[in-house]
């Protein structure tokens, strides 16, 4: 019997990136991946709760689907994710159009929940059951060069912002052996580079009933044979440790970028975050950083608008931004989410000051950019190619091992292999290039 189709829409990071590959193979048996929600026979939202933006694009779209469910009455529809587990039943009631509700720790049981949606009943599970982080195995589609592996879930940390501890429970990491063998696996089908991911990958292994620190897990993943490329995300400032620093000096796969989000530059408002940081100790850390690895690239998350945050504590972030010569920063206006500390502070700051804060920051941002793409001109670097460019279809599009991403001629035969470029033009969002040959080490000055 040919094998029904399945529509999932991804909201959100890479952990809900890599949820939704899982999705798609704990349906794999009974279903077929689709590009398009009009031919689904399924159709899965997997969904983001850190900024009520993020809620309101998942509501509108559930909206949307109520025309395509009367005109295909059979079709089943389901929530999952971050929205799934804060709003659980609330869901069903809003939108009777909803087959099915899953939560972060559900994905390996839609197979049942599917088959019973399909029988009628309208199944919601959002339990955060804590035990051993024991995620099935993860194959990756042959001819996959990237892979997004989870190596933890949770979080513990309590920003007083965030909404993820709330959401995702508390922090539980995957035995090393079931990590080691996932990747291998996906090495031996002739992948490249692997992304390890956790909310906060420095406190990886605690809890494990035989303890193995981050660190050491990095050098267990960049002994295996035929990886080119390891990155990891998310590294907390705080937990940040000397021996995670060393790392990038000794492992030659571990790529020269570090996404450390610092979140604002105030210290008042670092303390009023629950952060554990003070802008001082995270210089110092920055500082090491380049001192084990002089070309690495940082980048970060930084939120406008904190309740409390004055101009003053707004110009120390500028001021941050600059001392720490950030490649990239995503940014974002504090928006107030349920259950968290913050919501409920004094000083809630207006949205129109929000807007021109994050307007002043971004402009920032754009010139240090535009200054980390301009120092590379003229070098050549190795490329790993990800796909065609969004402009021109006679372009490729890759990232360099600092993550900046590079546009440049070539056929899409080339998609997936790592290539030497030399860089000749610096954008404010990426650098353009020339292929010169296959890989060679970065960096080479031309
Ligand atoms: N675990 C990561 C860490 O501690 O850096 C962050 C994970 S969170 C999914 C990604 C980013 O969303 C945060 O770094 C923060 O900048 C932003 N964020 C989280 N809660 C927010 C809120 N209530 N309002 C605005 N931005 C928020
Ligand atoms: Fe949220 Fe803080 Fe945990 Fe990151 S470390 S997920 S910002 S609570």
């Amino acid at each position: 019997m040919p094998k029904k189709k399945l529509y999932i829409r991804t909201f959100g990071c890479q952990m809900n990136v890599a949820d939704s590959e899982a999705i798609a193979q704990a349906l794999a048996a009974d279903y077929a991946l689709t590009a398009r929600a009009e031919e689904a026979d399924l159709v899965l939202i997997n969904t983001c709760a850190i900024r009520r933006k993020s809620e309101e694009k998942v509501r509108s779209l559930l909206g949307s689907l109520r025309v395509l469910k009367k005109r295909r009455p059979q079709l089943l529809i389901g929530v999952g994710g971050c929205v799934a587990q804060q709003e659980g039943e609330r869901l069903l009631v809003a939108a009777p159009h909803l087959n099915l509700v899953f939560g972060t720790r559900g994905i390996w049981r839609l197979p049942d929940l599917v088959h019973r949606a399909a029988q009628g009943e309208r199944p919601v599970a959002v339990e955060l059951t804590p035990g051993v982080c024991a995620l099935p195995h993860r194959l990756r589609p042959a001819g996959q060069v990237q892979a997004l592996v989870t190596i933890m879930q949770g979080c513990n940390n309590f920003c007083s912002f965030c909404v993820v501890p709330y959401v995702r429970g508390r922090e539980e990491s995957r035995e090393p052996g079931a990590i080691i063998a996932e990747i291998a696996d996906f090495l031996a089908a002739n992948g490249k580079e692997v992304t390890l991911l956790g909310q906060n990958v420095n406190s990886y292994g605690r809890g494990l009933p035989e303890p193995v620190t981050f660190p050491e897990l990095l050098a267990k993943v960049a002994a295996l044979p035929g990886l080119a490329r390891l990155r990891f995300a998310t590294s907390h400032p705080r937990d940040l440790s000397p021996e995670l620093i060393a790392a990038f000096a000794e492992l030659e796969p571990l790529c020269e970028h570090l996404h450390l989000p610092v979140q604002s530059g105030s210290d008042k408002i670092l303390a009023a975050m629950n952060r554990g940081y003070t802008r001082e100790e995270y210089l110092k850390k920055v500082a090491a950083l380049r001192k084990a690895k002089p070309d690495i690239a940082l980048t970060t998350d930084l939120i406008v608008g904190f309740p409390g945050e004055t101009e003053a504590d707004f110009q120390e972030t500028l001021k941050l931004m600059r001392e720490a010569d950030f490649v990239q920063a995503f940014s974002f206006k504090y928006s107030p989410r349920p259950q968290t500390r913050a919501a409920g502070f004094p000083g809630q700051v207006p949205e129109a000051v929000k807007t021109a804060r994050l307007a002043r920051l971004q402009a920032l941002q754009e010139e240090l950019t535009l200054k980390a793409n301009t120092r590379l001109i003229g070098r050549v670097a190795e490329v790993l190619v990800e796909g065609p460019s969004r402009r021109s279809p006679a372009e490729l599009c890759g990232r360099l091992r600092t993550n900046q991403v590079v546009n440049f001629p070539g056929p899409p035969e080339l998609v997936g292999r790592l290539l030497t470029v030399k860089l000749t033009e610096a954008h404010p969002h990426s650098l353009k290039g020339r292929w010169v040959a296959p890989s060679t080490p970065w960096p080479q000055v031309a």
